[in-house]
């Protein structure tokens, strides 16, 4: 249980709070509540194809979506899982599941087949919306769930046009409560495995609200602005601040399936999009920058980043390439929503964005800096871990009532395990990360779910995995391995391999330390702190 505090500095937004948020509404009310006033621009814009879908076909065929999965049987509160790469059929699903109560548990179609099914039985799907390709991983004996690809379905599996086709009259009346779940991700938060993280119809609303809505609205995003959407909709940075934000401020969404770095600024020039993730217009490498260099960028007003943070390099290629851009960051985590704090380059008033500032805290939320061994709230540029509160967070952990207590105290207060200061301007800035977790290029890498594989491993008997700091990805996985009796042969190719056959690429070892012990203080507790900080110093490397 965090320490809880008497709060005595609370920063709260520099824009005043929304004076009433419809969060009594379901999402999907709340997302489509202002599609008259732009029902036939276009919503959805496939990249790859150039179809689009306007706002009105999107919530028709959201709508026979949600028909078609009650059909199958899917009814109030029942899982589905979305295993896709972004394209239309992921928001009907999405956006269909909410509408018949439903709550969507969406995972990286990337993942091997055991990270799969840890999801799928963790979160009890009974539904998957998949591609093809991905349906071998899904062949496992005593499987008691059904299978809808997008295209040619293989045996067993039914067409998505089951879902589609289906008469939208027939939508079932349910009631839904606004803490009624509607989305559950997962993550590992700031220990242990990845837990399903319980967003309701009521947190969503409000996080999409505390972007989008009010005197102040579009702080980063307006109607007829073109959205790119390449980050993955599985990320609930994606789902919530492109998708969601989009459909309630009337944006369309340039659905890519997929990072290609030419076919993205083919896109960029041709839609005019207005607003791109940031990490991908920098170029990564020469050979991707002089490419850059070729393409119209002029519409770009806006270049967001988020989920890992942003380095300076990068920041300064980005001005370099965009000048005319604002370039802001969102600061975000799974269970809050997922964000607790983002620039506001477009605000009525605008203010400027300070180098490496994630903004201010989102309206109609609470965020303090705690020291984290008393709970002391601590006032202006003092770091401290960084503590929210407000509706959108979550409503906790599926099933883990222990995680979720960890995570969020008795006075509501959802413990980051990231480490951060308020400046005189309210401005937040990300220092460092005290929780496990490991970022690779915004992907969430659990050390205790690596752990808990190379534990399986005979030749091993402690092992401890912690981030590496890289140029490229922000941090990689590295492990510190104490060989057991008899494993004197274990090289560290073969620790490599072993993790690799059973781990999305994001996740495989960079490095493996053989050492004699895992340093421990006196209390037994391991010091992965000193080992993260000792890196290169207390490793034997082979
Ligand atoms: P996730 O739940 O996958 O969104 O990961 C959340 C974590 O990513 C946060 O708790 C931070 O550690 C990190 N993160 C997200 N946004 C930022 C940012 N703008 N700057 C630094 N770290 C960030």
């Amino acid at each position: 249980q965090p320490p809880t505090t008497t709060t005595h500095h609370v920063f709260k937004s520099k824009l005043p709070d929304l004076p009433n948020i419809s969060n009594h509404l379901p999402l999907h009310t709340y997302c489509f509540e202002n599609i008259s006033d732009f029902s036939e621009r276009p919503c959805l814009i496939i990249g790859s194809t150039g179809k689009s879908y306007t706002f009105s076909e999107t919530r028709l065929l959201s709508q026979k979506t949600g028909v078609g999965l009650s059909k199958l049987g899917i009814h109030k509160g029942d899982v589905v899982m979305i295993l896709l790469q972004n394209c239309a059929e992921f928001v009907f699903a999405f956006m269909g599941a909410s509408m018949i109560g439903a709550v969507t548990t969406t995972a990286n179609p990337f993942y091997t087949a055991s990270e799969i099914f840890k999801q799928l039985e963790a979160s009890n799907a009974k539904l998957i919306i998949t591609q093809s390709q991905y349906v071998d991983k899904l062949r496992q004996p005593g499987q008691h769930f059904q299978v809808v690809t997008i295209d040619d379905p293989p045996e067993n599996c039914l067409h998505f046009s089951v879902l589609s086709d289906a008469n939208e009259n027939e939508l079932p009346q349910v009631s839904i409560d606004p803490d009624d779940p509607v989305a559950l991700p997962f993550s590992s938060g700031t220990t242990g495995l990845p837990k399903g993280v319980i967003l309701t119809h009521k947190s969503l609303i409000t996080s999409v609200a505390q972007q989008v809505d009010g005197e102040n609205p579009n702080l980063y995003l307006k109607g007829d602005d073109v959205v790119l959407c390449v980050l993955p909709l599985f990320h609930i940075f994606s789902l919530n601040s492109v998708l969601l934000c989009s459909l309630r401020a009337g944006a369309a969404v340039l659905v890519m399936p997929k990072f290609e770095i030419g076919t993205l600024l083919e896109l960029i020039q041709r839609y005019r999009v207005f607003c791109g993730g940031g990490w991908c217009l920098a170029g990564d490498s020469a050979g991707e920058e002089s490419m850059v260099a070729d393409y119209d960028l002029s519409s770009i007003r806006v270049v967001l980043s988020g989920a890992a943070p942003l380095g300076k390099e990068l920041e300064e290629a980005l001005r370099n390439r965009v000048p005319q851009a604002v370039l802001g960051q969102g600061y975000g985590m799974t269970e809050a929503g997922p964000v607790l704090s983002m620039c506001l380059a477009f605000a009525k008033q605008p203010f400027p964005t300070k180098s490496g500032s994630c903004g201010s805290v989102v309206r109609n939320a609470e965020l303090k800096v705690v020291e984290p061994e008393t709970g002391r709230s601590l006032g202006y540029n003092q770091p401290g871990e960084i503590c929210v509160r407000g509706s959108q967070i979550m409503k906790g952990y599926l099933n883990d009532g222990e995680a979720t207590a960890t995570t969020v105290d008795v006075e509501g207060w959802l413990h980051t395990g990231d480490i951060g200061y308020v400046d005189d301007d309210d401005e937040v800035f990300i220092v460092d990360r005290v929780k496990e977790l490991i970022k690779f290029k915004g992907f969430q890498v659990p050390p205790a779910e690596l752990e808990s594989l190379l534990i399986s491993h005979p030749s091993m008997q402690m092992q401890l995995v912690v981030p590496q700091k890289d140029d490229a990805a922000g941090e990689v996985p590295v492990a510190f391995v104490v060989r057991s009796n008899g494993g004197n042969e274990l090289t560290e190719e073969a620790v490599k391999e072993f993790i690799a056959k059973q781990v999305v690429f994001y996740k495989r070892l960079h490095k493996v330390y053989f050492v004699h012990a895992i340093p421990k203080s006196p209390a037994g507790k391991i010091l992965r702190k000193d080992l993260r900080a000792k890196l290169a110093a207390a490793a034997t490397p082979n």
